[in-house]
Formats: structure tokens, sequence, C-alpha cells
């Protein structure tokens, strides 16, 4: 029987999930949750000022509020300006609006900076938008010292990206997670996500996805002996409840309010998943590589991106398909051991190949290879673990399979709920080319274990295998 403090986790009582996950971890594995408390509520900005007097003791004067440029409205009026008149009613507030001239904003060094700059004499940081606002205001405020609070308001349930201590960074072009810092507080109006573009709440739900793959990948890693850090419980404080919201998803197409709260809440425990886990393996699987790739190809190329979340999920049925493919179809009785450990020489040049084109000093190919070259010695290490896991693979199997959901359910759940599972329905859309390239390389792009590496490793996941993924799709309205 399992501890329905954890199966019905509620990310707005911390101190009963604190318990819960303490009493499920007799090791001691899972990391601490560094925030002092969520509201996932109607009408939560009213009590943003409260928040940060009680934040700053009562004593604090100077808040500096963080906004990208974008207009976002609540009825008539500007949620960001709602939240400046709010907080000027009580605090000398510096509004910093962070804009790129001819593209979308980015997580990078150069904005995380600006912000940096502005941080001095200031007693709280208030963050007002999405992911990307987030990450940046995570990473600055890291940078400048903890200690200064930070209070994001979502503007949408577009990422789960918002109650977890890492950072999604651009450097030399290539996505990776930093180490970051949690939110102090993460305040969700209801009356306000409602309002943001469906298409990005759409993308919210999306992004859970990634639920039915990741975990999985997570899994894989440690039992072939990639990763010592798993855990159940960072899955389980979200799996039942994420499996009621996609029973929901003709309500969310409607953006329903209560469904749109429980979307809320289970972004946030996803978020919250990496956050205990010390890692974003439990939401970021292969499907999220896939997606980095299609972005890094977007980004080299001078081009925006389509929403992180619309993205992952297209990845995640991707995925999913191969999975299904791995867990109906492998038999460990045909595995040549001694074919699935390529050198570095050999796997230099494929990662080099598959990533140079990217810039022009070849800076993005030398941050994989750096990544790569780690996992690469790391699985040359892990021999005797993969012969254990071809000798159990039957156990493997059982397991996984209970983490898994089948591509025919995710796309039937992304269907209802009027989300894209088409590459070429995301806006803006992308090409063919751009997926096949991203699903073939994914696998070299970093320094974690995922299905893409054994698959790789194998001798499976190769061109005539990513064409049979996206047939599969095609058979299931999704894919190219
Ligand atoms: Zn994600």
């Amino acid at each position: 029987m399992q501890d329905s403090r954890l199966t019905m986790a509620d990310p707005t009582d911390l101190a009963t999930l604190r318990v819960a996950l303490r009493e499920s971890d007799p090791d001691y594995t899972l990391h601490p949750i560094q925030m002092d408390s969520i509201f996932i509520q109607r009408q939560a900005l009213e009590i943003l000022p409260q928040v940060v007097s009680k934040l700053t003791n009562g004593t604090g004067k100077n808040i500096l509020m963080v906004t990208d440029s974008t207009p976002y409205f609540r009825e008539s009026s500007s949620v960001k300006e709602k939240v400046y008149f709010l907080l000027t009613q009580h605090f000398q507030v510096e509004w910093l609006v962070m804009h790129n001239e001819t593209k979308d904003l980015h997580a990078d060094n150069v904005n995380s900076k600006i912000i940096g700059n502005a941080l001095q004499g200031k007693d709280c940081v208030i963050g007002v938008g999405g992911g990307t606002i987030t990450d940046l205001c995570k990473d600055s405020t890291h940078m400048f010292g903890d200690d200064l609070p930070l209070v994001i308001v979502q503007t949408a349930l577009s990422v789960n990206a918002f109650s977890d201590g890492v950072a999604v960074m651009l450097k030399n072009g290539v996505k990776r997670t930093v180490e970051a810092r949690y939110p102090t507080v993460l305040i969700i109006d209801l009356d306000v996500v409602q309002q943001a573009p469906p298409e990005r709440n759409l993308a919210g739900y999306g992004d859970l996805m990634a639920t039915w793959t990741a975990p999985v990948d997570w899994y894989l890693s440690h039992v072939i002996g990639m990763n010592a850090n798993y855990h159940e419980s960072p899955s389980i404080i979200l799996r039942p409840q994420l499996r009621e919201l996609m029973k929901k998803s003709d309500r969310l197409a409607k953006m329903d309010r209560g469904t749109l709260s429980l979307l809320a809440r289970v972004l946030t425990l996803s978020g919250l998943s990496m956050g205990i886990a010390g890692e974003s393996s439990p939401a970021s699987g292969t499907e999220h590589i896939i997606s980095h790739l299609i972005d890094m190809s977007a980004d080299s190329r001078g081009k925006n991106v389509a929403f992180h979340g619309a993205q992952v999920a297209v990845g995640a049925i991707m995925t999913s398909i191969a999975w299904d493919f791995f867990l109906k179809e492998f038999d460990p009785s045909k595995v040549d051991i001694d074919r699935c450990f390529p050198g570095h020489e050999e796997m230099k040049p494929k990662v080099y190949a598959a990533f140079s084109w990217l810039d022009k000093d070849q800076h993005a190919a030398s941050e994989c290879w750096s990544d790569y070259e780690k996992k690469l010695t790391k699985w040359h290490s892990a021999q005797e673990s993969f012969r254990s896991f071809l000798n159990n693979w039957d156990s493997f199997k059982e397991e996984a399979e209970k983490k898994t959901l089948s591509p025919e359910y995710l796309c039937e759940c992304m269907h209802t709920a009027g989300a894209p599972t088409r590459y070429s329905r995301l806006t803006p859309e992308i090409d063919a080319k751009t997926v096949r390239w991203a699903m073939n390389n994914c696998h070299l792009f970093r320094n974690r274990f995922t299905l893409s590496d054994l698959l790789y490793f194998l001798g499976w996941w190769d061109e005539a295998f990513v064409e049979r993924i996206l047939d599969r799709a095609e058979t299931l309205d999704a894919g190219l």
C-alpha cells in the first residue's frame, strides 16, 4: 500500500510532503525541497505584498521585478502592470524588462548578468513570467548569493521548471542544466493562468508526457550501472495525479479551471520531482534531448523555437514508441557484448560530424564531446552491470512496463486535449530534416545515459530505426 501523502502529494502543503518523503527515504538519497511555500489558488496575486513583507521581515524596501517584454493580459489589465501596481503600494520597485531585439529571449549568461547587475541593494526579487524568466532569475540570484529571496509569479502552465533548483542555460550554443537555486516562493494565480494562451498551458501538459519516458530512462541507467542515484519517490508523487489529469483531457481542452488547477499541481510536482532527485532525470530523458537538439538547430540558424513542452510531448511519443519496440522485441540472448563498447576514437568523429555545423568554431561539438566522452568512459566501466542487466532482462522488463504508457494512449490524450502531436503542427513548424537529425544524433549530445544510448550500443538506433519510429507514429497521426 503506497503512502497517500505521496500518491496524492499536495505541493501547497510542503510540510506534509517533506515528512512523507523523509519516511520514504531511509538511505537519505533525496534532496531537500528548498522552498518556503507554493500557492496555487484563485486571486493569488493579491497575497504578493504580504508574501514579500514576510520574506524581508517587514523591513525590506527595495524590490527588483523582472519580466520579459511580451504583453500579457488578464481580462483587460496586464498581469505585469497589476503586479507592479500591487508592489509599488508598499515598496520601492525597479522593473527590469528583459528583451531580445531579433529573437525570443534566451536564458543565457549575458541576460543572467544583466539581472545580476541590478541585484545590488535589493531586498527581494520578483520574477513574473514563464520558464525563461524563471531560469534567468534562478541563475542570476544564485550567482549573487542564495539568501536573496526570490518570488516567481507564474503566468502560464507552460513548463515544469518553476519548482526546482536548476536552470536550463545556453552555454556555447548548447542547452545545459546548471546548478541554480529554488525560488523561495512560487505563486500560481489560477485566474491568471486561465487567461494564458491555451497553447501555452497545453505545452505544460505536453512537458508532463515525459513522465512516461524519462523515469524509465532513469531506471534503465540505474539498473545498467550508469546512475547511482535512482529513487522511486520522485515519480510516485506525480504519476497517479497525472493519470487523473489525462482522463480529463477533454476538460483541459476547454481550459476548465478545476482541470487547470490539477495541471498546475502536477506540473509543480514534476518540478519538485527533479529537485528532490537532485537532477532532472525524473522529468528529462530521450524526449528532452531530441527537443534540445531541435532548439540548438533553430538557434544556430537564428530561428525561434516552438514551445518547449509542445516539442517535448512529440518527443515523448517518439520515445514511447522506441520503448514499446524495445520491450516487446529485445532478446538478450542475441547480444554480442563485445560489439556494444565502441572506443573513444570511433565515437569522437561521430560527435563532431553530428554537431560541427552548428557554429563555425565547433564550440557546440566540443561541448558535446566533452560531455559524451565522460558517458562513454563510464559505459566501458559498466560492463559487469550490463551483463547482469541482460541476465535479469525479464524483471527489468516487468518494472519498465509499469512505468510506461502506450504511445497510442499518449496520442489519444494529446488529441483529446487539442494539443499537437506532429512536429509540423508546432509553431514555428519543425521540418522533417531537422527532426531526423535530432532523433538520429540525440544520444551523442550529453553525459546522461538513456534508452537511445543503449539502443545505439546494441546496434538498434540508426536511420532505419528512426524511420520505423516515424512510420509507427504516422499511424497514430503523430510524428513529422
Ligand atoms: Zn521539460
